[in-house]
């Protein structure tokens, strides 16, 4: 599953951070996850429901924000959302995204990335 190991990847980071502020316990955590990742929401839930368990993140919730995916036309200037289908192809290898103005090769700005934004939590005295 390939949302587990991803969300496996976040949990590393988040239980680092959360080592290094001495927190106590969290009670959100935000993911901003681009669209172009493919990622389930619902299974990054459900990995992360397992992988919280006896740590300082059980209990909490986590936010998943999608967002767009946004590419850059150096050939036109073009810049903005993307148009594509979705196809159960693209989970294994990205397609080369063409500029929805001129067709020639778009660069992508975001749309495939999965950043942790912020975690509201308890921190120690
Ligand atoms: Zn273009």
């Amino acid at each position: 599953m390939h949302e587990f190991s991803v969300m496996s990847e976040v949990m590393d980071t988040l239980v680092a951070e959360s080592e290094k502020n001495d927190v106590k316990s969290v009670r959100k955590v935000f993911l901003e996850v681009g669209d172009l990742t493919f990622l389930g929401h619902e299974q990054l839930k459900f990995a992360y429901e397992i992988l919280v368990e006896g740590t300082v993140f059980d209990g909490s919730e986590l936010v998943i924000e999608s967002k767009p995916a946004l590419v850059k036309c150096s050939s036109c200037g073009y810049e903005g959302e993307l148009k594509y289908e979705e196809n159960p192809e693209f989970h294994l290898r990205l397609p080369d995204f063409s500029c929805p103005k001129c067709e020639n090769p778009a660069s992508i700005v975001s749309g495939n990335e999965c950043i942790i934004r912020r975690m509201v939590a308890d921190v120690e005295d």
